[in-house]
C-alpha cells in the first residue's frame, strides 16, 4: 500500500503539470499552427519602421504545391495610404493579408516593409508593427481582458476599456457576471462571430500599430454596429498604412488605390472614379451593390 501511495501521489503531480501544459499549449495552439510555417532567418534583424510603406513584388504563392493561389501580384501601399482589395470569394484577398502578416512565406517574389523583405526581419518585430483584424478571429482561451490587451502587454485597465468602448463591445462585457475577467475561447464563453470580431477590433485599436490590415473586418456585424465601428476604424486608420479587404464598396471609395482580384491576379487597379470609367469588373460590382443597396460584394470565405 505504501509503495502504491507514493507513485500515485507522484502521478498527481505529473497530472497537474500536464494539465497546466495543456492549458498553455491550448493558448499557443493558434499561433503555433501558423508559426510552424515560417521561421526567423539566421541573423534576422528587427524591422526598422520609417514610414511603413508596403510592397508586394511579383508575388507567387501556393498553400499546396500543385495549386497556385497568387499568380504574380505586385502592389504598393505608400506610407500612410490606404489600398483596398475587392473581388470574388476565393480570389486570394485574405491570402494577401496572411502574407503581409507573414503567417506564410511567399513562394517567389517578395514582400517588403520600408524596403526590408519580411523574410529578413524577425517575426516579433514585424508583428509588433502590424495590426490585423482577420476574417475569422480565433480567441485565446483566456479572459476577455487578456484577449483585448494581447499585443500591448503594458496596457492599463482604462486603456483596455476605452478600446472596448470604441469597438462597441464594452457594454456587452460589463453585463457578463465576470465582466472583463470572463474566460472565453474553446473552454470558456463562446462568443458569436460579431462579438469575436469586435474583440479583434478592440485589440487592434489598442495596439495602434503603424500598419493595419482589415480583412472584411466588420462583415459579421449588423449594419448599425457596422456603421458605428466603421467610423472608429477610419479614425484609427488616419495616417496609417492600411490594407483593407472590403466586402462593401462604400468603404473603399476614398482609397488611394483599389485592386480588383480575380483568381490570384489583379485584373483592374485604380481610383474609384477611374475604375467606374473603365466600365469593367469594378463598375459591375458597384452597379450590383447600388441595386442591392446594402448587399456585400463578397461573402465571407
Ligand atoms: P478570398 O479571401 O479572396 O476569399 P483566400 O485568399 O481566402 O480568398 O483563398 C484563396 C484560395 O486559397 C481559395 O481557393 C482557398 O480555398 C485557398 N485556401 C485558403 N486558405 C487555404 C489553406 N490554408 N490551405 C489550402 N488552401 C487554402
Ligand atoms: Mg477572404
Amino acid at each position: 500500500m505504501i509503495q502504491l501511495y507514493i507513485p500515485l501521489n507522484f502521478l498527481g503531480v505529473i497530472y497537474r503539470e500536464i494539465k497546466q501544459s495543456l492549458t498553455d499549449l491550448d493558448k499557443m495552439f493558434v499561433l503555433l499552427a501558423r508559426e510552424r510555417e515560417v521561421a526567423d532567418a539566421p541573423g534576422a534583424l528587427p524591422l526598422r519602421v520609417t514610414g511603413a510603406a508596403v510592397r508586394f513584388e511579383d508575388v507567387h504563392f501556393a498553400y499546396e504545391p500543385q495549386r497556385p493561389i497568387l499568380k504574380g501580384v505586385s502592389l504598393e501601399i505608400p506610407a500612410g495610404r490606404k489600398v483596398a482589395v475587392v473581388g470574388p470569394s476565393g480570389s486570394g484577398k485574405s491570402t494577401l493579408a496572411r502574407l503581409l502578416y507573414r503567417f506564410y512565406d511567399v513562394g517567389t517574389g517578395r514582400v517588403t516593409v520600408d524596403g526590408q523583405a519580411l523574410s529578413d526581419v524577425t517575426q516579433h518585430s514585424l508583428r509588433r508593427a502590424i495590426g490585423i483584424v482577420p476574417q475569422d478571429t480565433v480567441l485565446f482561451n483566456d479572459t476577455i481582458a487578456y484577449n483585448i490587451g494581447y499585443g500591448r502587454a503594458e496596457a492599463s485597465t482604462e486603456e483596455i476599456e476605452a478600446a472596448a468602448r470604441a469597438a462597441h463591445i464594452h457594454d456587452f462585457i460589463v453585463a457578463l457576471p465576470q465582466g472583463y475577467q470572463t474566460m472565453v475561447g474553446e473552454r470558456g464563453l463562446k462568443l458569436s462571430g460579431g462579438e469575436k470580431q469586435r474583440v479583434a477590433i478592440a485589440r487592434t485599436l489598442l495596439k495602434n500599430p503603424p500598419i493595419l490590415i482589415f480583412d472584411e473586418a466588420t462583415s459579421a456585424l449588423d449594419s448599425r454596429n457596422e456603421r458605428a465601428i466603421q467610423a472608429e476604424l477610419e479614425a484609427a486608420a488616419q495616417d496609417k498604412t492600411v490594407l483593407v479587404i472590403a466586402h462593401r464598396l462604400s468603404t473603399v471609395v476614398d482609397a488611394h488605390e483599389i485592386l480588383v482580384m480575380e483568381q490570384g491576379r489583379i485584373v483592374e487597379r485604380g481610383r474609384h472614379a477611374e475604375l467606374l470609367a473603365l466600365r469593367g469588373r469594378y463598375a459591375q460590382m458597384w452597379a450590383l451593390q447600388q441595386d442591392g443597396q446594402e448587399h456585400a460584394v463578397s461573402s465571407p470565405g
